[in-house]
C-alpha cells in the first residue's frame, strides 16, 4: 500500500496536520501542541549489518520520515555531519551483563550534540538564500546552550543568542558558552534559569520582535531533535545482540529530565528494534516515578539537584508520550521509572569509580543506581545504561568524590583553551532588547 509521505500533527489536535518541513520550521504547532508523526515506519533489525556506521544507520532509519521533504536528497549528508562522533556500546561489566552507551563523544561532550547538529543541518538545508538573518534564542542551564551554539557556530544566515543564569552553571560550562564567538553571543543573566526562560519566551511570543530579528528557538521540543535521537538506540540494540551472550531485547536505562532522549528510545522500540523495558532514571524530581507507580501525573516546579540538566518537574515530552499511547494503557507500556536523590547520585559516582575505574557524570550515575537497584531485586537480564554527558563537564561534583582529576575530552579541552566572553544582562526585557540592538549595530 502506498501511503505517501508521513505527515505530522499536533499532540492536541490530530486533524491539525502538516509536512515535516513545516513542522521543522515552526518548532511548535499553532495550537501550542507538539508535533508528532501520524504514523511510524517498521524495520526488521535482522536486515541491518551490525558493522554499519552510525551515520548510515541514521540515514536508513530516518529516510521514511523524510520522504517528500525538501531535505530528502540532503539527508545522507546531514546525517554524516551530525553523526560523525561515535556512540559506542561499551561492556562495563560483562560478567554482570552491564553495558553502557556513551553519548558524550560530540563537541560539547553531551548527547544533545547529535540532535542539535542534526536540527542545525535541517534548518540550513531548508533555508533559501533570500531568507533574512535568523536569530536563535536559547535559555540554558548548561548543556543545551552549548550543544546549540556548537551546532550553529559559523553557519551562514543565522546567529545564536544564549542566556544563562550568571553564577549558576559550572565554571567550565560558563567558559564553554562564551568561547564560541563569531555568530554565537552569550549573555549571563543576573537571575536564575527561570528568569532566562521567561525572557526568551516573552520575546518569542512578541510578533514585532519576531519580525525584526527572525526569532526562533532550537528547543528540545522540536521534532528535529526528537527524530535523530532514535538512531543511536536502534544501532545500540543491533550491536548489543552481537556483544552479549544472551541476544534478545535489551532493557535500557535512560537518565531522564524532559523525556526527550528516553522517548526516542521508546520510539526505537516501536519501530521494531529489539529493546525491552525502558527504565527512566530521574533525579529527586519524582513526577514520572509517581505516575508509572500508578499515581496521577502532577507537573510541578523542578527541584535543584546535582544532576542539574534533569531538574525538571513537568517534562515537556510527556504530552508526546501520552499521544503515542493514546489508544493503549501507558502504565502497561513497558516503561518503569525511579528517582535517585543527591546522596544516591554520589554513591553511584563513587561506586562506578571503585568497581570499574570509570568516572560517571551525575546524570549517568542515576542510571547506574537504577541498575544496581534492579539487580538487588533479582533482575538478571542484560542492561544497557545510557551515559548522557562526560564527567569532565561536572568536575566540581565528580572530582571530590573520586579523589582525582577527570581527564577532559579533546574537543572540550579545545573550547576551554579559547578566550571566553559573556555580557552581563539585567533580567528585564528592555535589557535584552538593548542587547539585541547592540548586536545589530556591531
Ligand atoms: C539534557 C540532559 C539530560 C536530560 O535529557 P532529556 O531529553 O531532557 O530527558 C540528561 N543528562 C544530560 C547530561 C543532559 O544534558
Amino acid at each position: 500500500m502506498n501511503e505517501g509521505p508521513i505527515r505530522f500533527c499536533s499532540t492536541r489536535d490530530s486533524a491539525l496536520q502538516t509536512t515535516l518541513d513545516e513542522a521543522l520550521q515552526r518548532g511548535i504547532a499553532p495550537d501550542g501542541g507538539l508535533y508528532v508523526p501520524t504514523r511510524l515506519p517498521r524495520f526488521d533489525p535482522e536486515r541491518f549489518d551490525p558493522a554499519i556506521s552510525l551515520a548510515e544507520c541514521a540515514r536508513d532509519v530516518l529516510a521514511p520520515f523524510f520522504a517528500g521533504s525538501r531535505l530528502a536528497a540532503a539527508l545522507d549528508l546531514i546525517c554524516r555531519d551530525a553523526f560523525s562522533p561515535p556512540a559506542p556500546v561499551v561492556a562495563l561489566d560483562p560478567e554482570q551483563q552491564l553495558y553502557t552507551l556513551e553519548l558524550w563523544h560530540g563537541p560539547t561532550a553531551a548527547f544533545k550534540d547529535f540532535a542539535a547538529r542534526f536540527l542545525a543541518g535541517c534548518m540550513a538545508g531548508l533555508r533559501r538564500p533570500s531568507d533574512p538573518l535568523r536569530t536563535i534564542l536559547v535559555a540554558t542551564s548548561g548543556d543545551t546552550g552549548a550543544a546549540v551554539a556548537a551546532a550553529f557556530h559559523r553557519r551562514p544566515g543565522v546567529r545564536v543568542v544564549i542566556l544563562y543564569p550568571d553564577g549558576r552553571v559550572s565554571g567550565r560550562q560558563a567558559h564553554q558558552l562564551g568561547a564560541f564567538g563569531n555568530n554565537v553571543h552569550a549573555l549571563r543573566v543576573a537571575g536564575n534559569f527561570d528568569d532566562c526562560q521567561h525572557l526568551v519566551k516573552t520575546l518569542l511570543a512578541d510578533p514585532r520582535a519576531q519580525a525584526r530579528w527572525g526569532l526562533s528557538s532550537a528547543n528540545s521540543i522540536s521534532i528535529g531533535r526528537l527524530l535523530p535521537q532514535i538512531v543511536y538506540y536502534a544501532l545500540a540494540s543491533i550491536r548489543l545482540a552481537r556483544l552479549s551472550a544472551r541476544p534478545g531485547p535489551f532493557d535500557v536505562i535512560v537518565p531522564t529530565g524532559n523525556l526527550g532522549n528516553a522517548l526516542a528510545c521508546i520510539l526505537a522500540r516501536e519501530l521494531g528494534f529489539r529493546i525491552g523495558t525502558v527504565y527512566l532514571a530521574t533525579n529527586a524530581n519524582r513526577t514520572l516515578p509517581e505516575f508509572f507507580d500508578g499515581g496521577e501525573y502532577v507537573g510541578r516546579p523542578g527541584l535543584q539537584t546535582l544532576a542539574n540538566a534533569m531538574d525538571v518537574g513537568d517534562p515537556s515530552n510527556f504530552e508526546r508520550l501520552a499521544w503515542f499511547y493514546r489508544d493503549r494503557d501507558l502504565r502497561r507500556a513497558g516503561i518503569r521509572a525511579a528517582a535517585f536523590d543527591d546522596a544516591r547520585i554520589r554513591t553511584g559516582i563513587r561506586h562506578a569509580f571503585r568497581a570499574w575505574g570509570k568516572p560517571l557524570c551525575p546524570h549517568s550515575a542515576c542510571a547506574l543506581e537504577y541498575a544496581r537497584e534492579l539487580r538487588s531485586q533479582g533482575h538478571d537480564a542484560p542492561l544497557l545504561l545510557v551515559e548522557t554527558a562526560h564527567p569532565a563537564k561536572f568536575e566540581t561534583v565528580v572530582e571530590p568524590l573520586i579523589e582525582r582529576a577527570v581527564e577532559v575530552p579533546t574537543a572540550l579541552a579545545d573550547l576551554l583553551r579559547r578566550p571566553s566572553r559573556a555580557d552581563l544582562l539585567a533580567p528585564r526585557l528592555e535589557a535584552l532588547l538593548d542587547a539585541l540592538q547592540r548586536l545589530d549595530a556591531a
